[in-house]
């Protein structure tokens, strides 16, 4: 039998703000599959996403003070630095480079993985990665067929299958619904609503002194 290799979970998102729905799912995999480490990374915000929205330092800043208190977490800011787009694809292949043989398990919601087809060089993630998805609220719908095809292939139901290859497998990990996203705080506070406790503390605050979002400066 293969001894289990060390294992990271890789958690990308524009974090625009960051939020409960982003941390306890990415908690539960943490448990699930023992992760060694949780890597959160901050992507560019195309330009064609609409406004009103934080800077990349600002986002960053919102991530750092999230996970301050967790010591399994650690903040990545390779994309906000690297110029033009950023594909997970490079990403993926960057972190292989540096990380050698460990296993790297990109965590995505259910509404990103029904867009997987849509990304560049898309079947070359699993190559460097598993992809473990945990559900979304409101996000449904049927699979693309190409990306049913690659499902079929790799699926495992088996957190272990994971931790003993590099990459290559689609884990479907169930996880406690969290009905947050980023779009609903920043409708929240454009229209002068609590945000409290979708988001830990500290991210508010900061959101609050820094007046991001609308938020009313103090
Ligand atoms: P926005 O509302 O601005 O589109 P978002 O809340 O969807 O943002 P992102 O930063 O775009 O957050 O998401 C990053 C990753 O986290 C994606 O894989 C997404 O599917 C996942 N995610 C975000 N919110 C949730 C949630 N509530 N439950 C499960 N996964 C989530």
């Amino acid at each position: 039998m293969t001894a289990p290799l060390r294992t990271i979970g890789l958690l990308g998102g524009t974090f625009d703000p960051i939020h409960y729905g982003h941390l306890r799912p990415a908690e539960e995999v943490r448990e699930a599959l023992q992760l060694a480490e949780l890597r959160l990374i901050p992507a560019r915000i195309p330009p064609h996403r609409p406004r009103p929205r934080a800077g990349p330092a600002q986002r960053v800043e919102l991530v750092r003070r999230a996970v301050a208190d967790n010591p399994s977490a650690r903040v990545d800011e390779r994309e906000l630095h690297r110029d033009g787009p950023s594909y997970t694809v490079d990403t993926l292949a960057a972190l292989r480079a540096e990380l050698g043989d460990v296993s790297l398990c990109l965590i995505l919601g259910y509404d990103t993985f029904l867009g997987l087809p849509t990304w560049s060089r898309w079947r070359r993630l699993f190559e460097d990665a598993h992809i473990v998805v945990t559900e979304r609220p409101g996000a449904a719908g049927p699979l693309p067929a190409p990306l049913g095809d690659e499902l079929e292939r790799r699926r495992s139901s088996d957190p272990a299958d994971l931790r003993r290859s590099p990459a290559g497998r689609i884990l479907f990990q169930a996880v406690t619904p969290v009905d947050i996203s980023a779009t609903g705080i920043r409708r929240a506070l454009a229209l002068g609503e609590s945000v409290r406790y979708l988001t830990p503390e500290p991210v508010r605050q900061h959101m609050a002194e820094a007046g991001l979002y609308g938020y009313p400066r103090l």
